[in-house]
């Protein structure tokens, strides 16, 4: 792909933004160039990904053909404001943080700017990542086929709604981490049962990895994937009778609408 990307921030998820698309080949290290706040993270960072690097925000965004804003949300006004008057013309920006819309860029650029609002998630890192994307109306198609192309160089990418954007956040951006909870608390019930703890953690991983692909691939209900397991009389629907008992499906229900609430009021 052509073209010079640039991140304002480099910390967890534009690192495994970068990652994937340096593995997937779809940049080379020359196109990317990168600023931190402080030189410790752009050594480590240029040690790991050979890429160009910065303290400075303006050298990034001048030469930037794709923008990534990969600061929390609210330093954004402070770096769109370094940056508006160096930045590209036609240059787009894409935003990862909750929260962002796409019009309080606008008017923090104070003009029409092309910009595309995603929020990916760390998986990205393995070329595995989930990105939700929406764009301003100024984007054109050809240059979404390009921003999504990017995005699906770490992972896969849906194209959706702004206004379904505050719901991405709960069942992407953070839902890894309640998946490590679960992984983690399988390995614990494996090595009550005296598994060690490493293949404990190989075989509830993978578990994970191969059921998420099973509703992936094969586009059966997630019911019905479940029922496939559970042999009348058998021991599989004791477990599910036990994780129902404590509300295992209504907690990560009520944990989503928290996260969700969380991710407007952090806007
Ligand atoms: P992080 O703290 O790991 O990284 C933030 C980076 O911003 C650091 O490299 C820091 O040096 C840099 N920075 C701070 N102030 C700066 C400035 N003025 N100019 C330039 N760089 C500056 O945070 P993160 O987890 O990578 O999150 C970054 C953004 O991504 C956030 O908006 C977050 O909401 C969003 N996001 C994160 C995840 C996730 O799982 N971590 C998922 C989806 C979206």
């Amino acid at each position: 792909m052509n073209g010079q990307v640039g991140f304002i921030g480099c910390g967890k998820m534009a690192q495994a933004m970068i990652q994937g698309m340096l593995t997937s080949g779809i940049l080379s290290p020359e196109q990317i160039i990168v600023s931190a706040r402080t030189e410790e993270t752009l050594i480590s960072v240029k040690d790991q990904f050979h890429i160009k690097t910065s303290t400075n925000n303006e050298m990034v965004a001048r030469d930037a053909d794709y923008l990534f804003l990969a600061v929390k949300p609210d330093l954004y006004t402070e770096v769109i404001n370094e940056v508006k008057n160096v930045m590209k013309e036609d240059a787009i920006v894409i935003t990862i943080a909750a929260g962002i819309s796409l019009d309080f860029i606008e008017k923090t650029f104070g003009r029409r700017v092309k910009v595309v609002r995603s929020m990916p998630n760390t998986p990205s890192l393995v070329g595995e990542g989930m990105s939700a994307l929406c764009a301003s109306n100024s984007v054109h198609s050809d240059e979404m086929i390009d921003v999504i192309r990017l995005f699906e160089s770490f992972g896969k990418a849906e194209v959706i709604e702004e206004k379904l954007m505050d719901a991405i956040p709960a069942i992407s951006g953070s839902s890894p981490a309640y998946v490590y909870m679960f992984i983690e608390a399988m390995a614990d019930g494996a090595v009550i049962q005296g598994i060690p703890r490493e293949k404990a953690y190989k075989l509830a991983a993978q578990a994970v990895l191969g059921a998420a692909k099973m509703v992936l691939e094969t586009g059966l209900h997630p019911g019905e994937l479940k029922d496939n397991v559970c042999t009348p009389g058998g021991a599989t629907i004791q477990a599910v009778a036990e994780l129902e008992k404590h509300g295992f499906r209504s907690s990560v229900i009520s944990a989503m609408e928290r996260c969700t609430k969380k991710s407007v009021e952090l806007s």
